[in-house]
């Protein structure tokens, strides 16, 4: 059975001197055989957390986006190579509040997987409802089209990803899905990386929106929840702590 990926998401949060102490705090309390872990962070702190992680070795490093361009004058942009260059193993791509605040389309973020994945760093993929969607029956048809968009682009490289399920209506809200209502996406989700690839099984599919200290453990034993993507929880050592351990 493959390990399970817990991977934290800061957002726009952090500081030189509350980085270390968050990852003194997670180096500390790691369980001896911890899951996968990664946390993924602005990208002005890259340097400093791929220099505080490399030694211990159990934490990865992500990126909270990527450049869908190779170089040149994309003023602002970090691009994949860059990432890899820092030794950055994650770029999370399509996350909700991209879509919603910067306009990225299905397209585009495709496009961020595949430059992604050209330079070996693990693209984890967003996909998710907002609540008039779900309220309208819609979920099954945003995230099949928002993946359908990411398997279309990157053809046999497709089991190479991470994919992340975050309804927006739970993402920084408390409201989390239910673990039956998180299983049934993600078997959706498993089915349609199948069509797709012989290697479904070794995808990790990993669910996002307030998930936490309490509600981890449950959602985590569903079949088809390979871990998660954290925001809120993963700032504070002890609740992330918490959560990679009912994923080890
Ligand atoms: P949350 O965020 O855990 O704070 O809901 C998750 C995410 O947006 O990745």
């Amino acid at each position: 059975m493959k390990k399970k990926l817990i991977a934290g998401n800061w957002k726009m949060n952090g500081s030189l001197a509350a980085n270390t102490a968050l990852l003194e705090q997670l180096h500390i309390g790691m369980p001896v055989a911890p899951c996968l872990v990664a946390v993924c962070v602005p990208a002005a702190y890259l340097h400093q957390v791929a220099a505080a992680v490399k030694p211990v070795g159990a934490i990865a490093v992500g990126a909270q986006d990527v450049s869908a361009f190779d170089s040149g004058a994309y003023t602002g942009e970090i691009s994949a190579a860059m990432l890899r260059d820092l030794g950055v193993r994650y770029a999370i791509v399509g996350h909700s509040e991209r879509r919603q605040y910067h306009g990225e389309s299905d397209a585009l973020v495709a496009t961020k997987a595949q430059k992604a994945l050209a330079c070996g760093v693990t693209p984890i993929v967003c996909v998710g409802e907002t609540l008039e969607e779900r309220e309208a029956g819609k979920t099954v048809d945003v995230v099949k089209r928002q993946l359908a968009a990411v398997i279309h682009a990157n053809g046999h490289c497709i089991s190479e990803i991470v994919v992340a399920y975050e309804p927006v209506w739970a993402i920084g809200t408390g409201k989390t899905a239910t673990p039956e209502q998180a299983q049934e996406v993600h078997a959706v989700l498993r089915g349609q990386l199948a069509a797709a690839t012989p290697h479904a099984d070794r995808v990790h599919i990993l669910y996002g929106g307030s998930m936490n200290a309490a509600n981890a453990q449950q959602l985590l034993a569903q079949k088809d929840i390979d871990g998660g993507l954290v925001g809120g929880a993963s700032l504070k050592a002890a609740d992330f702590l918490t959560i990679i351990t009912a994923a080890s």
